[in-house]
C-alpha cells in the first residue's frame, strides 16, 4: 500500500493570505501546506480521499495519473471544491463515470454544486466530469481490499472515517481528518493498523477539531507502529511542534509518501 499526502493543511491553507505569523518559518517548504487529502494505492487500484482546492496543483506537483474511486469525507469547502479537477481522471477512464462515495448530506451537496456532473453515466461533453454516486457503506468490499466506514463527530457535520486494508498483504491504514474526538469503537477499528493518520489542528483547543494533545492521546491509546498528524493550522511550526512529539507520532506535510 502507498499512501500520498497531497495536502495536510487547514481550510484556510497555511500560510494564510495577507497574515504575517511571525513563529512559521515559512524557509522550511514543510510548513506550506495545502487543503488536506491523501491519495491511496492498494494493490493497484487507486483512491482518492477528499479534493480540496489546491487538487490540480497536488496532481500535478505528485505526478498522479489514475483515480478509480473518490471518497469526499465531508462536505466542507477544503474537501470538496477540487473536484470538478476530477474531471481528467473521468477522461482517461475506460469507462468514464467514476464512483464516488460520501455520505448522505456529502451526496447531496456533490449533487448541488457540481450538478453537470453528478449521476451522469457519461460526461454531458468530452472533457467533463462524470460521477457515480453511492452512500458509503460500512464496508465497501473491493478487489484490492475493504474500506471500513465510522462516523466522526466534527461540530454540525460527520466526518466519515476510512480504515484500509490491502488484500495482498493485509496491510492497514486509518484516516480520521476533521473530528472533534475518536469513540472507544472506533479507535477498536483502527487498533493493529500499521499507519494512523489523525486530525491535529493545533495546540488550543477548538470546538469541531482535536488539539495537538488530544490527538496525542488518540494516537498513543490506538498504539499504532507509526502516527501522523494533519490538518494543521499556521499556528504549527512543523520543526518546532514536530521535534516536541512523542516516539511513533510525526506530523505529516505535503509530498509526504509512505510505503506500507
Ligand atoms: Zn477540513
Ligand atoms: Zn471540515
Amino acid at each position: 500500500m502507498e499512501i500520498i499526502f497531497m495536502g495536510t493543511g487547514t481550510s484556510q491553507g497555511v500560510p494564510m493570505i495577507a497574515h504575517d505569523a511571525p513563529d512559521l518559518d515559512l524557509d522550511n517548504p514543510k510548513n506550506w501546506r495545502t487543503r488536506p487529502s491523501i491519495h491511496v494505492v492498494m494493490d493497484g487500484c487507486h483512491i482518492q480521499v477528499d479534493a480540496g482546492q489546491e487538487f490540480r496543483i497536488q496532481c500535478l506537483r505528485e505526478n498522479i495519473r489514475q483515480v478509480d474511486l473518490f471518497i469526499l469525507t465531508h462536505r466542507h469547502a477544503d474537501h470538496i471544491m477540487g473536484m470538478d479537477d476530477l474531471r481528467r481522471f473521468c477522461t482517461l477512464r475506460e469507462s468514464p463515470a467514476l464512483p464516488v462515495y460520501s455520505t448522505p448530506d456529502g451526496l447531496e451537496c456533490i449533487q448541488s454544486i457540481f450538478p453537470y456532473a453528478a449521476n451522469r453515466e457519461k460526461p454531458v461533453s468530452r472533457y467533463y466530469p462524470a460521477f457515480q454516486l453511492n452512500e458509503m457503506p460500512p464496508i465497501l468490499d473491493l478487489e484490492a481490499g475493504q474500506i471500513y466506514s465510522t462516523l466522526l463527530p466534527h461540530g454540525p457535520v460527520e466526518t466519515l472515517g476510512l480504515v484500509f486494508v490491502e488484500r495482498s498483504t493485509g496491510k492497514k491504514a486509518v484516516y480520521f481528518t476533521d473530528c472533534k474526538e475518536v469513540s472507544p469503537e472506533q479507535r477498536e477499528m483502527a487498533r493493529g493498523a500499521e499507519v494512523v493518520i489523525l486530525d491535529a489542528l493545533q495546540q488550543r483547543k477548538h470546538p469541531t477539531h482535536m488539539s495537538i494533545d488530544e490527538a496525542i492521546e488518540t494516537a498513543q491509546d490506538i498504539g499504532a507502529g507509526q502516527s501522523f498528524f494533519t490538518h494543521m493550522a499556521f499556528l504549527v511550526d512543523h520543526e518546532t511542534v514536530d521535534r516536541e512529539l512523542p516516539e511513533g507520532i510525526s506530523l505529516a506535510y505535503d509530498g509526504l509518501r509512505l510505503q506500507l
